[in-house]
């Protein structure tokens, strides 16, 4: 199998660092060390609660977040690992906003540090609806380990692939 396609926006010194790691086999041990537990939020509400505990901690005065869920998602390269959908509709003459942030069902079983990448990168887009500078020094406001974080995401879809999940 070919993973190259995940690291694509990453330098190429990186690049080579993760096609080593993961040719070598040295991405299990790699994993089972940094991250020895996985998350234990199975449940939508405790999803829910832990994204917006953060969100109330770092954006006290965005709009109510309305849910928060696992979704299936098919091909994790092409889509995107979260979504942040915001929808508005007329309720009685009046605008209604509804936030609704989905995360990928495969984080089900990821270790905290990597879901909380995710939930940190969607509710980013309360404030940030692009992927600029400010986008992502809110995202590191929130987790400061931000960019290292993302690339231990995309080291762990790869461990899914190939099976190597010990979660
Ligand atoms: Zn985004």
């Amino acid at each position: 199998m070919n993973f190259s396609h995940y690291f694509l926006q990453y330098p190429e010194h990186i690049q080579t660092q993760v096609q080593q790691l993961i040719t070598s086999g040295k991405i299990e041990h790699y994993f089972k060390n940094k991250y020895p537990h996985a998350h234990q939020l199975q449940s939508e509400k405790s999803l829910y609660e832990y994204t917006n505990k953060l969100k109330q901690r770092y954006l006290k005065n965005a709009p109510n977040l309305n849910s928060v869920r696992y979704k299936k998602q098919s091909d994790l390269v092409k889509n995107a690992l979260g979504t942040h959908t915001f929808k508005s509709h007329q309720h009685g003459g009046k605008l209604k906003a509804k936030h609704e942030i989905a995360i990928a069902e495969q984080l089900k079983n990821a270790p905290e540090a990597l879901l909380k990448v995710l939930v940190v990168h969607e509710l980013a887009h309360f404030k940030e609806k692009e992927h600029n500078k400010a986008f992502y020094q809110l995202c590191c406001h929130m987790a400061p380990e931000y960019h290292q974080l993302e690339l231990d995401l995309r080291l762990f879809l790869v461990l899914q692939q190939l099976q190597l999940s010990f979660y």
